[in-house]
C-alpha cells in the first residue's frame, strides 16, 4: 500500500519554478534518501499532517526546536499574546531580559549573552568575537560537525589528524578558509597536534560537544577534557556549538551533562521555540569586546524581537513545568528497551548500531560499532538507511531525510509509537 503524495508533487513542482532545487535549505529536497519531498500543511502535538491529508508522528521537531511537540498550548497562547502587543520593536524591549535571564538560570556559566538570528549567525559571530579578543585569526573546527553555512566554515579536511582547511562550498574564496583548522573528532592526538603546530596563533576551538549533524557522535572520555585543557594553557576560546544540544540534553546543556566548560556558547533551535532566534554568549572577558562595549561589530534589525522571545521563553518554562528532562530520559530508557527487544541479533551481528543521548538518537545501519569520527560515519550503509528512511514514511512515522541526521524525542511520544520506529528498523534489516 503506498500512501498518496499527489497534492505534494503538485506544490514541489511550483516550487522547483521558484527555489533551487524546490527548497529553501538543501536537506530537504530529499536528494539524500531520494523520492519527492512531502509538503506538510500542519502539526499538533507529535501528529504532522501533509498536503494529501497522511499524518506522521514526528521525529524531526523541525530539525530539534519542537522538542514540546507541535502547537503546545502554552508556546502558542505566548506568541498569540505577544503577536497582538507587536511582531518587533527594534529597539530593546523586557521580552529579551526575560528569556536571557531564564537561559542564565539555567546556564549559570553565561555570564553575558547577545540575541541573534540564526545559529549561522551565532557561530559566525562568536568566531569574530574570539578572534577579536584574543587578537588572532586561526582557528580549529572537526570534520563532521555544522556550524552553519558562514564562509569560514564551509571547510572540508584534507587527510591527516590536522589539515588546513579547503572550501567545501562553490563561492567561498580560498582566502575565506586560509585560517580554518581541521581536525579529526575524539582524536586528542590530533587536537595535540594542531597546538603544537599552531598553538600562538588559534583563536578558538569551535565543536559541537556532542555531535549530531553526522548521525549522533558521542565525545569519548578525554576528548572535551583534553581540548579545555589545551585551550587555557594557550589562551584560546574554547567555543560549545550547543545550537542542538542547548536545551535538549540537560539543563545546562552539552557543558553540564560532559562537566566540561567552554568560554563561548552558541544556541539555537530551542531557544527560540520554533521562531527565528538563536544566541552566543558566555565569559564576560570575552563577551566585552562586542561591539557596543567593545569593537568587534555584530547587529540585526530583528535580533531579539519580542515574538520568538516569548516563543523561546514559553517553551523553557513548559520545559520546567513538566520535567522534561526526566520525561525525555525515560521515554529515552523506553526506547533503548525496544531496540534490544527488537534489534538484538542485528546488533550482536554488526548490521546496525544504535547510539542515544537523553532525546537524541540514531541507527547508523552497517556499522558493528557506533562511529567516533567522520570517517567511520561515512563507511555506514546509507543505502540501508534510505530504504528504511521510505520505510518509516510509508509506516507514518516522519524523520530528517538524510543518514547524516539524528531523530528527536519530544514530550509527545509514547511508548507505542518508540515500538513502531524500531519495528521499522528491524524490518528493515
Ligand atoms: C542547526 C545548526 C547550526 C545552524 O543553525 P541555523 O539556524 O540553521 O543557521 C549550527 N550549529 C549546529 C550544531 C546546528 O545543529
Amino acid at each position: 500500500m503506498s500512501m498518496k503524495r499527489q497534492r505534494s508533487a503538485e506544490v514541489m513542482e511550483r516550487s522547483r519554478k521558484i527555489f533551487p532545487g524546490g527548497v529553501n535549505s538543501p536537506v530537504r529536497s530529499f536528494r539524500s534518501v531520494g523520492g519527492d519531498p512531502i509538503v506538510f500543511s500542519h502539526g499538533e502535538g507529535k501528529h504532522l499532517t501533509d498536503v494529501d491529508g497522511n499524518t506522521y508522528i514526528d521525529f524531526c521537531g523541525s530539525w530539534g526546536p519542537l522538542i514540546l511537540g507541535y502547537s503546545h498550548p502554552a508556546v502558542l497562547a505566548a506568541v498569540q499574546k505577544q503577536a497582538a502587543r507587536a511582531l518587533t520593536f527594534g529597539a530593546p524591549s523586557e521580552e529579551e531580559v526575560l528569556l536571557a535571564e531564564k537561559i542564565q538560570s539555567w546556564m549559570p556559566g553565561l555570564e553575558m549573552m547577545r540575541f541573534v538570528n540564526s545559529g549561522t549567525e551565532a557561530t559566525m559571530s562568536a568566531i569574530r568575537v574570539a578572534r577579536a579578543a584574543t587578537g588572532r585569526n586561526k582557528f580549529v573546527k572537526f570534520e563532521g560537525c555544522y556550524h552553519g553555512h558562514s564562509d569560514c566554515l564551509l571547510v572540508k579536511a584534507g587527510s591527516g589528524l590536522a589539515t588546513l582547511g579547503q572550501a567545501s562550498s562553490a563561492g567561498v574564496p580560498e582566502g575565506s578558509v586560509q585560517d580554518t583548522i581541521t581536525g579529526v573528532y575524539n582524536s586528542i592526538e590530533g587536537i595535540e597536534e594542531i597546538f603544537t603546530n599552531w598553538g600562538s596563533e588559534i583563536a578558538a576551538v569551535i565543536v559541537e560537544p556532542m555531535a549530531a549533524n553526522m548521525g549522533l557522535v558521542l565525545p569519548e572520555k578525554g576528548f572535551l577534557e583534553s581540548l579545555r585543557a589545551l585551550c587555557s594553557k594557550h589562551g584560546s576560546v574554547l567555543i560549545f556549538d550547543e545550537v542542538m544540544t542547548g536545551f535538549r540534553v540537560a539543563r545546562g546543556g552539552a557543558a553540564e551533562a560532559f562537566s566540561v566548560q567552554p568560554d563561548l556558547w552558541t544556541f539555537g533551535k530551542i531557544v527560540g521555540g520554533g521562531l527565528p532566534a538563536a544566541a552566543y554568549g558566555g565569559r564576560l572577558s570575552v563577551m566585552e569586546h562586542v561591539a557596543p562595549l567593545g569593537r568587534a561589530y555584530q547587529a540585526g534589525t530583528l535580533s531579539g524581537n519580542p515574538l520568538a522571545m516569548a516563543a523561546g521563553l514559553a517553551t523553557l518554562n513548559a520545559m520546567e513545568a513538566c520535567s522534561a528532562f526526566e520525561r525525555l530520559e525515560s521515554s529515552g530508557q523506553v526506547l533503548d528497551q525496544f531496540v534490544s527487544k527488537y534489534l538484538d541479533p542485528h546488533l550482536k551481528a554488526g548490521r546496525v548500531s544504535y547510539v542515544r543521548k537523553s532525546s537524541f538518537f540514531c541507527f547508523f545501519f552497517g556499522a558493528a560499532q557506533p562511529p567516533r569520527n567522520f570517517s567511520e560515519v561515512s563507511a555506514c550503509d546509507m543505502n540501508l538507511f534510505n530504504k528504511a528512511y521510505h520505510n518509516w514514511l510509508q509506516q507514518g512515522l516522519y524523520m530528517g531525510p538524510s543518514g547524516y541526521e539524528v531523530g528527536f524525542l519530544s514530550t509527545q511520544h509514547s511508548p507505542e509509537d518508540l515500538e513502531r520506529l524500531v519495528r521499522v528498523v528491524a524490518q528493515s534489516l
